[in-house]
């Protein structure tokens, strides 16, 4: 399989009906970004920028973010990189910041990602700042996590335009192109994608946490591996929704949370018309000959019927249907 997977690389990611589903990766480490070459995937769709943030010793300055950002831009050559701003606290704390790393009731619903970076405000503008420098020149894609009312996207993206002004007032090179985007992981912004899908150029759908929090689990929690799916009528049907609004209101949108790199989970996020992956690069090989071999109407009227009958067993029907297709 492997080394079927490793010759389909150089293959476009479409369906047997000539439908395109972008494959990218979510990195998070310099060297990763090599990982797009080997995997045969199209950029990086989620690039953690607090990695260099957990593995160092002291709090990373500016000018060594800025040095690491073009690393990794380099690294990535013409394809695509989003950067996600931090998103430290809660279990992700750091050693050097004593504040951050204060014990709470529920880390994962507490002072972290962005919440804990617009109150950190030196955090996020060295951050800003350190982005625009290493993109001079070329393009920015800038991506929110943990956004849970639209107010947070302009903030955050006024931190942003801050520190363009003023690079733009010392007449420094300025990214040629930047996109701004907020990831979808609360289920309340779901609620107000009317109010959020204008200001923003993407969206990507963190299914990690946002499964933690539709279900009220922990996603750390082995006990509750076996308690909810991925491959549930609320996941699809929630998802389902966000692709409608966006497609209303033309916004790009991307799932980045590990759900994508699962063949079965892929293929049912297709059958609801996602077409945008962000996923574990050891994974696209086999997304890819999945892509390949589906055709894409046939899982969309698969899935629609399945969505209407909530009382089916997910899992089985869609492995069920793809056997059968010889997916
Ligand atoms: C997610 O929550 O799905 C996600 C992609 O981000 P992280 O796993 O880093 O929280
Ligand atoms: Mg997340």
């Amino acid at each position: 399989k492997k080394a079927r997977y490793a010759a389909l690389r150089d293959e476009p990611s479409v369906t047997k009906d000539g439908k395109k589903v972008t494959l990218m990766i979510n990195a998070g480490l310099r060297d990763d970004a090599l990982a797009i070459g080997l995997s045969g995937a199209e950029g990086i769709g989620l690039f953690r920028t607090e990695f260099q943030f957990l593995i160092s010793a002291t709090l990373p300055q500016r000018e060594r973010q800025q040095r690491f950002y073009r690393e990794v831009l380099d690294a990535a050559g013409d394809k695509p990189v989003v950067f996600r701003t931090i998103d430290v606290g809660g279990d992700k704390a750091l050693p050097y910041l004593k504040h951050v790393s204060d014990e709470e009731e529920n880390p994962a619903l507490g002072w972290r990602a962005l919440r804990l970076a617009l109150d950190q405000e030196g955090l996020m503008k060295a951050q800003a700042r350190a982005l625009l420098e290493a993109a001079a020149g070329r393009n920015l894609n800038v991506m929110f996590p943990m956004v849970s009312e639209p107010w947070e996207f302009d903030a955050a993206k006024q931190v942003f335009e801050t520190q363009l002004e003023y690079l733009a007032s010392r007449k420094k090179q300025l990214p040629s192109r930047i996109r701004y985007g907020a990831m979808l992981e609360v289920p309340a912004l779901a609620e107000v994608l009317d109010v959020l899908l204008p200001k923003i150029d993407f969206l990507s759908i963190g299914t990690n946490d946002l499964t933690q929090f539709l279900f009220a689990a922990d996603r750390a929690d082995p006990r509750l591996a076996e308690r909810y799916d991925w491959l549930s009528p609320a996941i699809l049907r929630f998802i389902r929704r966000v692709v409608l609004a966006c497609r209303e209101h033309k916004v790009d949108l991307a799932v980045c949370g590990e759900m994508g790199g699962r063949t079965l989970e892929a293929l049912a996020l297709m059958g609801i018309g996602i077409d945008r992956l962000s996923i574990t690069p050891a994974a696209v090989g086999a997304v890819k000959a999945m892509v390949r071999s589906t055709n894409m109407a046939d899982v969309e009227g698969f899935i629609e019927e399945l969505l209407s009958n909530p009382t089916a067993n997910f899992r089985q029907e869609i492995s069920n249907w793809a056997s059968k297709q010889g997916v």
